[in-house]
């Protein structure tokens, strides 16, 4: 009987493969996943993580600005995507980290904020990071590291529970070891969530340079011995930095730099956020 099921959950999986056409990349893509257990997967590990960097920054107006920032930038993402629950989620942090899950919780470490100079860098991270929801890179890569066992959870699927247990059984095996959110990227999907993060934060009203201007940023936090945590969910070779750069010169954005309607926003960010960011204690981890 479970062979036979077995079976049945992999040629589910097959059939995805074959037909789905992401909207945010336009490419063929093998996704195993529904939206709606994309969302049970981000939704079930959110407070384990949260709770695993230290809780949430101790301001709510801290928490609104993060999500205000982030939250412009969605109206922009493709097809159901402005649907998604979207949370984004200030952790008081001293690890420099920004992270995504599948169905749309997007977080950001304060260690990495406090970094910034401008809300366009802020921008630049969030929108890479949402990017990876859009892109579906969990979904990617999960159904192409542990094809047997989300063959497994489809299986459960089928077996007659709800799809959201199914899912849940998923986020589980997900969550085991490495984590969800520690999978590994690959150099493509990098570069992908960056081209996607452009787009969004440009459109939101922000300068694309803010993009590369964070990469330099956390570059340089990592020449000094200690790695941020964030290069080792986040591959950031310097030809990554290259590419956009290069993307930053094509007719594209060429001209974003003199746009006035664009902006990169320093000051608001140091009243806003910077500021409020030094009353506060250091956080506890
Ligand atoms: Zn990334």
């Amino acid at each position: 009987m479970r062979r036979v099921l077995l079976g049945f959950g992999l040629i589910l999986l097959s059939l995805n493969a074959a037909c789905v056409t992401n909207p945010a990349t336009g490419r063929s893509q093998f996704n195993a996943l529904s939206t709606e257990q994309e969302i049970a997967i981000g939704t079930q590990a959110m407070p384990e993580l949260i709770e695993g960097y230290g809780g949430v920054v101790p301001d709510p107006a801290l928490r609104d600005y993060v999500t205000r920032i982030g939250m412009s930038m969605v109206p922009s993402t493709e097809a159901h995507f402005p649907e998604l629950p979207w949370e984004f989620t200030f952790l008081n942090s001293s690890v420099i980290n920004a992270f995504a899950l599948p169905g749309g919780k997007v977080f950001v470490s304060r260690a990495l904020v406090e970094r910034m100079t401008s809300e366009a860098q802020l921008a630049g991270v969030l929108g890479h990071e949402i990017g990876h929801v859009t892109a579906q890179h969990v979904d990617d890569k999960l159904a192409r590291q542990t094809g047997l066992e989300i063959g497994a959870a489809v299986i459960g699927v089928i077996a007659g529970q709800s799809q959201v247990q199914g899912a849940v059984e998923l986020a589980n095996l997900a969550v085991t070891g490495a984590g969800v959110y520690a999978l590994k990227f690959d150099r493509n999907q990098e570069s992908e969530s960056d081209s996607l993060g452009m787009r969004y934060m440009t459109k939101a009203g922000y300068k694309p340079r803010g993009m590369l201007e964070v990469m330099e940023i956390l570059k340089a936090a990592g020449g000094g011995g200690g790695q941020p945590e964030w290069m080792s969910t986040h591959p950031l070779p310097t030809t990554r930095i290259d590419r956009i750069s290069n993307e930053l010169k094509k007719k594209k954005y060429r001209e974003t730099d003199s746009d006035p309607t664009l902006g990169t926003f320093e000051d608001r960010f140091e009243r806003e956020c910077l500021s409020r960011l030094r009353t506060l204690p250091p956080p506890a981890k």
